[in-house]
């Protein structure tokens, strides 16, 4: 038997489950680990991946609304998702933004987040109620 030390496999299982994740390659730079637009160097590392082509992600997760998935803002990573075009999946029940109509961009300004929904493209759905006179008219 050659493991040994006071860290046994069950410690491990329950720290997963409070926060699993998963590998998936690097959607701004497609994997290949350097900056896809070269705003440093052509040869500079992905920011978002640090040049390891993959990142780790929240399970379950879903696709960015603002960034479409890409991870990329024009030439800038998503502010919304940190450039790995998903986001942990919402917990509670959601409804379509009604400010961005989900697609999580400033109306006025596309290349900003939605402030409503903060560039998810959704809110939950008691937000929705609470803000509903905020948004008519
Ligand atoms: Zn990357
Ligand atoms: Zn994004
Ligand atoms: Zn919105």
């Amino acid at each position: 038997m050659y493991r040994r030390g006071p860290a046994p496999s069950g410690a491990e299982g329950i720290a997963a489950k409070q926060r699993a994740t998963v590998k998936v390659p690097c959607t701004f730079c497609r994997g290949s680990g350097k900056d896809p637009f070269g705003v440093m160097s052509a040869l500079s590392a992905c920011p978002v991946c640090a040049g390891r082509g993959v990142t780790e992600v929240r399970a379950p997760n879903v696709r960015c609304a603002h960034c479409r998935g890409t991870g990329a803002i024009k030439r800038f990573r998503c502010t919304v998702c940190g450039g790995t075009g998903c986001l942990p999946a919402p917990e509670n029940p959601t409804l379509v933004c009604p400010h961005c109509w989900g697609s999580g961009d400033d109306r006025s300004e596309p290349a900003m987040a939605c402030l409503a929904c903060h560039g998810r493209g959704h809110i939950q759905a008691q937000a929705a109620n609470a803000e509903k006179e905020e948004y008519s008219g």
